[in-house]
C-alpha cells in the first residue's frame, strides 16, 4: 500500500473554501501544470522513434480549453463524432493531426472529417464502398484492425473476438489493395484492443502484432504503411496498490519490436501514433463535492452533493476512485462509509465500505470530499437521469489562476430541448 494518491489534490482546505465560495460544489478541477508535464514526458519517451504523434481521444475530456493545452504540447486529437471534430477544430487541431476513429459512421460525419482534412480510420470493409458512395476515398486512409483470437482480452474492453470494432486479418489484406485501386496513396493501420491496461507487455505485444501485419501487407500486396496507430487503453493506477506505467520502458519495448520487425523488413521510417486519453489527463482531474448528509442504518452512509450523473465509473464498472478529505489527509481512517450520491439508484456509490477519517456533514460547512483520477471519462460520461444537472469544470492554470471552463448546468439547460411553446411555462416556475 502506498497509502497516498499518486497525484495529490493541488489545493489546501483553506484554498478550497475560498474557491467553493465563488463556485459552489460539486465541480471538476483540472491541473494545467500536471497535464503539461505529463504530455511532455510522453513525447520525450517516444522521441526514440523517427515519427511519433499522439492523438488525444476527445471523448475522455471534451473541453476545448484542455484540448488547446494539449495542442500546445504537440498533441493531435482522436475524434469519433461531429461534435468532437468541431471541438478539435475549435482547439486549433486541424488536418492530419485529427484521427477520425468512428464506427457505424453517418455519411455526413465522414464528409465533415474529409472537409477538415482529418485522417479517416475505417471501422469495416463495407465502409470502403460507403465512403466512396457518400463522400470520396481520400489520399491518406487508415483501417482499424481487430486481431480477434490472436490477442488476449482485457477486463473493460473484453476479448477482441467479441468486440464489434475493426476488420479481420483477411479483410485488412484485401482492403488496402482495394483502397489503392480506388485512388488512395498513403496508408495507415490502427488497432485498439485494451482499456485501462497497466501491463507494459500487453501494449508491446499490440505494437508487435501491428508491425508483423505491416510486414505481411508489404510482402503480400506491396502496400507500404506510413504509420501504425496503437490506439488508447493505457491504464492509470486508480488504486493505491498500483504503480503508474513507465513510459520510457514501454517506448523502449516497442522500439525493440520495431528494431526486430520493421528495420529488417526495410519499412523504416514507420510512424508510431497513439490515441491515449485516460493516462494523459486522468490523474490530473478531481471531482470535488461536499458531504451534506450522514445516515446510519445497516451501514454508515455519507451523502454528497455530487452523484453518479457527475461521475459514473464507480457505478458503471464498479471502478475504484481514491477519496481524500482535505484537511484530514493524515487523519486516521477510523470510519467505514459508503459514500453515495442522490440518484434513485442503489449503485450510486462513489465508494463502498471505504475506510476514511470521520467526515463532518453540512450544506455549507461539511467536509469536502475529493474524488481522485477523474480527469478522463469523468464529467464526459455524465447524464441527466433523475433530473440531475451536471456540474461545471474549473482549470487551475500553471500561473495559479482559476478559470471556469464549463459552468454548471441550469434548469434552463434541462428544459431547453422541450418544444419552444413549453419553455416559457417552465421559466415562470423557476
Ligand atoms: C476511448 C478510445 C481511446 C482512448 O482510450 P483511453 O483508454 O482513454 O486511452 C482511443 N481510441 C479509441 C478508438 C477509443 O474509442
Amino acid at each position: 500500500m502506498k497509502g497516498k494518491p499518486n497525484k495529490p489534490f493541488p489545493l489546501s482546505k483553506a484554498q478550497l473554501e475560498a474557491v467553493a465560495r465563488q463556485y459552489p460544489t460539486p465541480f471538476y478541477l483540472y491541473d494545467e501544470t500536471g497535464i503539461r508535464q505529463n504530455a511532455r514526458a510522453i513525447r520525450r519517451a517516444f522521441s526514440i522513434f523517427p515519427l511519433f504523434k499522439e492523438h488525444y481521444a476527445v471523448k475522455a475530456l471534451p473541453n476545448p480549453f484542455i484540448l488547446q493545452i494539449l495542442a500546445e504540447e504537440g498533441f493531435g486529437a482522436d475524434c469519433s463524432s461531429l461534435p468532437e471534430l468541431l471541438l478539435a477544430e475549435r482547439a486549433g487541431i486541424r488536418g492530419e493531426a485529427v484521427m477520425f476513429t468512428s464506427n457505424e459512421t453517418p455519411a455526413q460525419e465522414y464528409q465533415t472529417a474529409l472537409d477538415m482534412g482529418a485522417v479517416i480510420n475505417l471501422d469495416d470493409f463495407t465502409h470502403i464502398a460507403f465512403l466512396e458512395q457518400n463522400a470520396r476515398i481520400p489520399g491518406l486512409i487508415s483501417c482499424r484492425y481487430n486481431p480477434g483470437p490472436l490477442k488476449g482480452g482485457n477486463a473493460i474492453i473484453g476479448k477482441p473476438e467479441e468486440a464489434k470494432y475493426g476488420f479481420t486479418r483477411e479483410q485488412i489484406l484485401q482492403a488496402f489493395p482495394l483502397l489503392r485501386d480506388k485512388g488512395a496513396r498513403r496508408f495507415a493501420l490502427h488497432t485498439m484492443v485494451a482499456s485501462n491496461e497497466l501491463n507494459v507487455a500487453y501494449h508491446i505485444e499490440t505494437a508487435r502484432i501491428l508491425f508483423e501485419l505491416a510486414v505481411e501487407l508489404q510482402v503480400k500486396t506491396g502496400i507500404l504503411l506510413e504509420f501504425v496507430n496503437l490506439g488508447g487503453g493505457v491504464g492509470i493506477p486508480y488504486t493505491m496498490e498500483q504503480e503508474p506505467l513507465d513510459y520510457e520502458y514501454l517506448a523502449a519495448g516497442i522500439r525493440k519490436a520495431y528494431d526486430t520487425i520493421i528495420l529488417p523488413a526495410g519499412l523504416d521510417p514507420l510512424g508510431i501514433h497513439t490515441e491515449w486519453a485516460r493516462v494523459v489527463t486522468g490523474p490530473y482531474g478531481w471531482l470535488v463535492a461536499r458531504a451534506i448528509h450522514r445516515k446510519h442504518i445497516y451501514r454508515e452512509y455519507i451523502g454528497l452533493d455530487a452523484c453518479m450523473a457527475d461521475l459514473m465509473r464507480p457505478a458503471l464498472y464498479g471502478a475504484y476512485h481514491h477519496i481524500t478529505i482535505p484537511g484530514k489527509e493524515d487523519a486516521p481512517c477510523t470510519e467505514t462509509y459508503d459514500i453515495v450520491g442522490s440518484l434513485c439508484e442503489n449503485n450510486d456509490k462513489f465508494a463502498v465500505q471505504r475506510h476514511l477519517p470521520k467526515i463532518e456533514v453540512g450544506e455549507s460547512t461539511g467536509d469536502f470530499v475529493v474524488i481522485h483520477d477523474a480527469g478522463a471519462h469523468g464529467r464526459a460520461m455524465g447524464f441527466n437521469y433523475n433530473g440531475k444537472l451536471r456540474c461545471g469544470e474549473l482549470l487551475l492554470g500553471s500561473d495559479g489562476s482559476l478559470t471556469l471552463i464549463r459552468r454548471k448546468e441550469t434548469l434552463e439547460d434541462y428544459f431547453a430541448t422541450l418544444p419552444a411553446t413549453l419553455v416559457p411555462v417552465f421559466k415562470t416556475l423557476v
